[in-house]
């Protein structure tokens, strides 16, 4: 089968149409005819080999939603014309520690989906079916999409965490990440703050869930909200004043960071050691809390505010990207916008 997508051939080109052949599908793949794409940060580090780990053509692509078109002949999970979501995982050795700790996320030969293989700024993909899953029908596929990526980014730390009512969570960037952080964090019932160099999106941070709002850039402000947080959440790619945010916890909180932040986070051994405080990462999650945040959105309500663009439009939507506007999420779409 033909499959036409839209790859970058080389580190921070333009993608051009592409198109490439998909052999005969594995015993666990399912084939699926992909109708959204949401556009990840992750992809523009991809396309412009940020983490020399991107072999061209590279067709990117990870909050794909669509609907399964073949089944490999050992899948039994997934039937056809069911509608299914894929985020950056695709594969896993199922053997290791991880992967028999339901880890698999941290499995050392974890497969993502549009790194070394074609990703979903295409018509079509074929992937493994455990990493597919089943999208609820009261979340919409252009809703859905970004979760796939994004919402377990942010999800799956306040699981990990035990982070839950009624703790003070703050969340730091309102963009792709941390709109969809504020929400979880509301949905588990916790006291929500949003921090943001960005005054405008006050309004807009508190209709997502944030009961309060931090200007950063003002560093008064900041210094006010010291120790008043049992977690704050990372979520954006730049760097911080750290030690400011180390201050904002409360004894014991924990800063969790989901944002890639280019530079090493300064901060001294005396500020963990006095109040016990903590720094951790967090990388998507397992798949049993994909399946799991997928059900918890629907149950409340939480979407990913998009904005849907044709897929032939990718090269204009990744400019948007870049340039920090889209608000919040961009997810490309097959479907003929004609008549919308
Ligand atoms: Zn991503």
């Amino acid at each position: 089968m033909k499959i036409d997508c839209y790859a970058a051939f080389g580190p921070k080109q333009q993608l051009k149409k592409h198109s490439y052949t998909q052999e005969e599908l594995g015993l666990h793949d399912v084939l699926i005819a992909i109708t959204h794409c949401g556009i990840c940060h992750s992809d523009i580090h991809l396309i412009d080999d940020d983490w020399g780990m991107s072999v061209y053509p590279l067709v990117p692509g990870h909050e794909i939603v669509g609907t399964v078109i073949e089944r490999g002949e050992k899948v039994q999970s997934l039937k056809k014309g069911e509608r299914v979501g894929v985020g950056w995982q695709a594969g896993a050795c199922f053997e290791c520690e991880w992967c028999m700790k339901g880890d698999e996320n941290l499995c050392d030969k974890d497969q993502p989906t549009c790194v070394r293989r074609p990703g979903g700024y295409a018509t079509a993909i074929a992937i493994d079916s455990r990493f597919a899953f089943s999208i609820p029908p009261e979340l919409s596929s252009e809703n859905a999409a970004p979760l796939l990526c994004g919402g377990i980014t942010v999800y799956s730390p306040l699981r990990q965490y035990d982070i839950k009512a009624p703790m003070k969570v703050g969340v730091v960037g309102i963009g792709g990440l941390g709109h969809l952080a504020l929400q979880f964090a509301k949905g588990f019932g916790c006291e929500v703050t949003a921090f943001s160099h960005t005054p405008s999106k006050e309004k807009e941070a508190k209709e997502l869930g944030a009961q309060h709002f931090v200007n950063i850039s003002d560093s008064a402000e900041l210094k006010k909200a010291s120790r008043s947080m049992d977690t704050v959440i990372s979520a954006v790619s730049s760097d911080l004043d750290w030690k400011a945010f180390m201050g904002v916890l409360r004894p014991k909180g924990k800063l969790i960071v989901v944002g890639a932040s280019p530079n090493p986070i300064n901060v001294t051994a005396g500020v963990l050691i006095g109040d016990q405080k903590m720094i951790a990462g967090s990388v998507i999650g397992n798949r049993w809390l994909i399946k799991e945040m997928l059900e918890f959105s629907a149950r409340h309500n939480i979407q990913a505010k998009t904005e849907v663009m044709p897929m032939s439009d990718a090269n204009t939507a990744i400019k948007k990207v870049r340039e920090n506007k889209a608000r919040y999420r961009i997810v490309l779409t097959n479907i003929s916008q004609k008549g919308k």
